[in-house]
């Protein structure tokens, strides 16, 4: 390439532009941060490259950022003696969207109002892009690593496009020149700047010089001893490494020298992105061996369901030269996965003891990641199911309990934990299927969302004891007695009004209708009979669209007590045909009840005919 090169920027670029230039956004000092992190990532992986390569360009450069400010020229520059790029490279990482940050910022704008996007550019940082919200111009130098590269200039005001030159040769290295716009002449103040870099960038890991000044600490504050580590740091860590803009839900430091040398910084976050739904998360532990970093978000380290953590895992047993291929299959990474996660669980349950508050904000923040925990963790499910909270026949509304003090409260003879499932507590609360747990003063934990009946199937037992729905047929209750009041049908009249029943309703609604000993109050229940298919299951194949087989038979039973058996059974003797309409309402409203009613169109009709038999 001899002469200048004009190019235009993809549309996504421009449209990110216009947004960028055209916010009055009060935080503009953020693309300091933004251009001091790429020089520092530039830096980090040229220290990598050097690992393997042997002719790097500029062999002997610090590795250092260099930032000048000049107060008459209104220009600040940002140079780092990184990795550089090549011409290819530079058409492809600042003119097209390539950047993971701006990519979740162009999602979000496509699904927020006008009024949001300057918030949004602070949520995720628009990157290099954000020079544009304080320049007119902005100009980048650059030379590849590579021993073959030439060095180029690329120039933009932002708006049409942008053009690369051949240029005369500089360092290896990027070195972008900012000419502020006019309402941003206090970025070429030294102080200015001293005082952004102090707040963003005081863990850069390499040498930030101010103007020849050295302003940055370079530190590795997870290898330091935690009592000397101050709130503060740790919160400006976290800032600096998770990208966040306010402070971490729960901050865990520690360090281990058996089996393995590792230090760990890990961060929960107070805010659950997926939950907002932008899709799902990156993880964001960053592996490091001895403060040399090998990944800053390595894929397969960690089990998934903890994608949420921010941090630092520094392990000294690590080989420096470990790349993304080799990692999925180091027995090391296993080792430090299983302790890292080990140790996580264990902070979470004494969170949960020592600080209640705290837990249930990260309960209520990240409930869903530790339920996928506990269906996709096979070796610390049990020890996940521990830290589950939910609401109970025995807890006040909106106040949650665990297994384990389920367990501790639970009467000798019983020998399931009994969960129910239903829309809200108000829901459960008014279902037949609590009557005989009342009576016997058995508590049932309350599952008020679908995944969580997914949760106790997949969990099966607790501590021995199997978990088991109260809608389920074959359940046993005959280890404790309840008291109903009133005279029972006899057993002859009985045994006749359920065999009518089942007859009349027909096998496709009922596979059997039988005498109760569960209900006090309600005339009827209908029990689950199909495993595999639960209600919830159901609810949630229609939510996510998926086709569901026809809904299967109930168990039927009834209250041998109950007056509206008593009359159901002398009618069927003398009134066929009103009978059996009174047969299929019960029938329906059993449905309602246990909520499993998913076709209602032949209910009201029928209570039209009922009432019309009524009036007469
Ligand atoms: P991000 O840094 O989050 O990927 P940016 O928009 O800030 O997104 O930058 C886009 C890309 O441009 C970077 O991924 C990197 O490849 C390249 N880049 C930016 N700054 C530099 C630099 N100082 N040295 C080398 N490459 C850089």
């Amino acid at each position: 390439m001899s002469s200048k090169e004009q190019h235009s920027f993809q549309a996504e670029v421009g449209q990110l532009l216009d947004i960028v230039t055209h916010s009055i956004y009060t935080d503009r000092e953020i693309f300091v941060r933004e251009l001091v992190s790429n020089a520092a990532d530039a830096l980090e992986k040229l220290r990598h490259t050097q690992l393997t390569e042997k002719e790097i360009f500029d062999a002997d450069l610090p590795l250092e950022i260099n930032i000048q400010t000049d107060e008459e020229k209104h220009t600040i520059t940002l140079q780092d003696y990184g990795i550089g790029m090549t011409q290819e490279e530079l058409v492809e990482n600042l003119g097209t969207i390539a950047h993971s940050g701006s990519k979740a910022f162009m999602e979000a704008l496509r699904k927020n109002q006008e009024g949001e996007k300057a918030g949004l550019i602070g949520q995720f940082g628009v990157g290099f892009y954000s020079a544009f919200m304080v320049a007119d111009s902005v100009t980048v130098h650059t030379h590849s690593y590579k021993p073959e590269g030439t060095h180029l200039t690329w120039t933009s005001d932002g708006k049409t496009g942008y053009t690369i030159e051949e240029s005369s040769c500089e360092r290896r290295g990027a070195k972008i020149v900012l000419q502020l716009k006019e309402d941003a002449y206090e970025f070429a103040t030294e102080s200015r700047i001293e005082g952004i870099l102090k707040r963003y960038s005081s863990f850069v890991p390499f040498p930030v010089n101010l103007n020849g000044k050295k302003v940055n600490t370079v530190q590795a504050i997870w290898m330091r001893n935690k009592n000397e580590i101050t709130e503060e740091e740790y919160t400006e860590f976290y800032k600096y490494q998770a990208n966040a803009f306010d402070e971490p839900l729960l901050t865990l430091h520690f360090s281990a020298d058996a089996p393995l040398t590792i230090n760990a910084l890990l961060f929960t976050p107070k805010e659950n992105m997926e939950r907002f739904g932008f899709g799902r998360m990156e993880p964001g532990v960053a592996l490091y061996c001895k403060k040399v970093l090998i990944d800053p978000n390595p894929k397969e380290l960690l089990p998934e369901w903890l994608r949420f953590l921010k941090g630092v895992i520094d392990s000294a047993d690590l080989p420096l030269s470990l790349s993304r291929e080799t990692m999925q299959d180091s027995e090391l990474l296993r080792k430090i996965s299983k302790v890292i996660t080990g140790r996580y669980i264990k902070h979470l349950s004494e969170t949960a003891s020592k600080d209640p508050e705290a837990y249930n904000k990260f309960y209520e923040t990240f409930h869903v990641m530790l339920k996928e925990g506990v269906t996709t963790d096979y070796a610390n499910r049990e020890k996940l199911a521990k830290l589950l909270r939910y609401e109970s026949s025995l807890t006040e509304a909106k106040k949650q309990t665990g297994f384990e003090d389920y367990l501790g409260r639970m009467g000798e003879k019983q020998e399931s934990i009994y969960y129910i499932y239903g829309k809200s507590r108000e829901a459960i609360e008014n279902t037949p299927h609590l009557e005989a747990f009342k009576a016997r003063n058995i508590e049932v934990i309350y599952l008020t969302e679908a995944i969580d009946e997914f949760v106790m199937t997949h969990l099966g037992e607790f501590e021995g004891k199997k978990l088991v729905s109260v809608d389920a047929a074959d359940l046993d209750l005959d280890d404790v007695s309840a008291d109903g009041a009133g005279e029972a049908l006899g057993s002859k009249e009985l045994k006749s009004l359920c065999s009518w029943m089942k007859q009349t309703l027909g096998e496709a609604k009922v596979s059997k209708v039988e005498a109760s000993k569960r209900l006090v109050d309600s005339p009827v229940i209908a029990l689950n009979t199909d495993k595999m298919y639960t209600p919830a299951m159901r609810q949630m194949m229609k939510a996510m669209q998926q086709d569901i087989p026809a809904q299967p038979a109930v168990a039927l039973e009834v209250n041998a007590k109950h007056p509206l058996i008593k009359q159901l059974a002398a009618l069927s003797e003398k009134d066929g045909e009103t009978a059996a309409l009174i047969a299929e309402q019960i029938y329906d409203n059993a449905l309602i009840s246990a909520g499993y009613m998913e076709d209602a169109r032949n209910s009201v009709p029928r209570i039209y005919k009922l009432l019309e038999k009524l009036c007469r």
